[in-house]
C-alpha cells in the first residue's frame, strides 16, 4: 500500500527500534502486525495508510461534507479496511468519478475503489474486482409529475443525462439510443441539477443512486424514481489488476454479510428511501480470478 510521509518517517524510527529490541510492531497502541517492507494490504496497520476511491456527491452511498465521508460505500470501505488492518484514521478517501476509476487504479493513485462500481468484463481487462457486495439496477429519475417516461422503451424524443464512463450511459448508447439525446456529465449531481432546472427530461443510472437524490431535502417532492429497473449492476471493490488482496477483501465482505453488518449498513444508509432487491441482495462474492 502507499506509504504516507508520516508512515515513511515511522518506518525509519521503527527500524531503529527493531534493531535495539529485535521485536516487530508499530508505535505504542498500534496493532502488532509484522512490519514488513511496505507490507501488503492484508498486513496493514503500523501507521501505514490506504487510499480509497469513493464518490463524494452521491447521498447514501458516497458523500463528502467537509472532512466527513458518509454512505454505504464508505461504510463498507471502512469495514473492509479494518479487516485488512487499517484503522479509520489510516484511510485517505479520494474522489473517483466514474470515468476515472480504471485509470486511478492503473496509475496506483488509489489502492481500492468503493464507488457504485459495477463489475463488468470490459473493466476486468484493466482492473480486478472483489465482491460483489451489492446489486442495484439501472433506472430513471424524472420530475415528480412526469407520466410519459415509464421505462427505457419510452424515451423517444427525450433528453437524458448520465455520466461519462458509466455502464448507465453505455447501456443507453448501446441498447436504447433510438430517438434519445444523451447528455454526458462528469457526475450524477450535475445531471440532477440539470433535471431540477428542466434542462433534461430524465437522469439515468442505478436505482439506489437515484433514490438518494430524490430524498435530498433540497429537492423534496420534485423527483421520482420510475421504478422499472432494466439491468443488474453488481457493485464490486475495484482493485489493481495485479493485487494480493482480492481474497482477503472477499473474506471481509462475506464476514460483513454473515455477522449482520451488511444489513445494518444498507438499512442505515439507504433504507429510509429505497427498497433494495431482496432476491439479489446480499450477493455472494465471486471467486477472485
Ligand atoms: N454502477 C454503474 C457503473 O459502475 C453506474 C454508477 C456509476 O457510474 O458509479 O458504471
Amino acid at each position: 500500500m502507499r506509504a504516507t510521509r508520516k508512515a515513511g518517517f515511522a518506518a525509519v524510527t521503527l527500524a531503529a527500534a527493531m534493531a535495539l529490541t529485535a521485536c516487530s510492531g508499530g508505535e505504542p497502541g498500534e496493532t502488532d502486525e509484522p512490519a514488513g517492507d511496505g507490507g501488503t494490504a492484508a498486513g496493514g496497520g503500523g501507521g501505514e495508510s490506504i487510499t480509497i476511491g469513493v464518490k463524494i456527491d452521491q447521498p447514501g452511498l458516497g458523500l463528502q461534507e467537509g472532512s466527513e465521508y458518509t454512505g454505504f460505500d464508505v461504510d463498507v470501505a471502512k469495514y473492509v479496511a479494518e479487516k485488512l488492518g487499517y484503522a479509520e484514521e489510516d484511510i485517505e478517501f479520494v474522489e473517483s468519478v466514474s470515468a476515472q476509476r480504471e485509470t486511478l487504479l492503473e496509475n496506483g493513485q488509489v489502492d481500492m475503489i468503493f464507488a457504485t462500481y459495477s463489475i463488468t468484463d470490459e473493466r476486468k481487462e484493466r482492473v480486478a474486482f472483489a465482491g460483489p457486495y451489492f446489486v442495484a439496477g439501472q433506472d430513471l429519475l424524472v420530475a415528480a409529475d412526469n407520466t410519459d417516461i415509464t421505462g427505457p422503451e419510452a424515451l423517444n424524443g427525450k433528453v437524458l443525462c448520465s455520466v461519462e464512463g458509466s455502464t448507465s450511459a453505455e447501456r443507453i448508447r448501446d441498447e436504447h439510443s433510438e430517438g434519445v439525446e444523451l447528455y454526458p456529465a462528469q457526475t450524477y449531481s450535475e445531471c440532477v441539477e440539470l433535471l431540477a432546472a428542466g434542462n433534461v427530461d430524465a437522469v439515468t443510472t442505478d436505482d439506489v443512486i437515484l433514490a438518494g437524490y430524490a430524498a435530498q431535502a433540497e429537492y423534496e417532492g420534485q423527483f421520482k424514481v420510475v421504478g422499472n429497473p432494466f439491468s443488474e449492476e453488481n457493485y464490486g471493490v475495484g482493485l489493481p489488476k495485479e493485487n494480493d488482496v482480492c481474497e482477503d477483501v472477499n473474506a471481509a465482505i462475506t464476514e460483513m454479510i454473515e455477522d449482520g453488518t451488511w444489513e445494518e449498513l444498507i438499512a442505515r444508509n439507504v433504507g429510509d428511501n429505497f427498497q433494495w432487491n431482496e432476491e439479489l441482495n446480499p450477493p455472494e462474492p465471486e471467486p477472485c480470478a
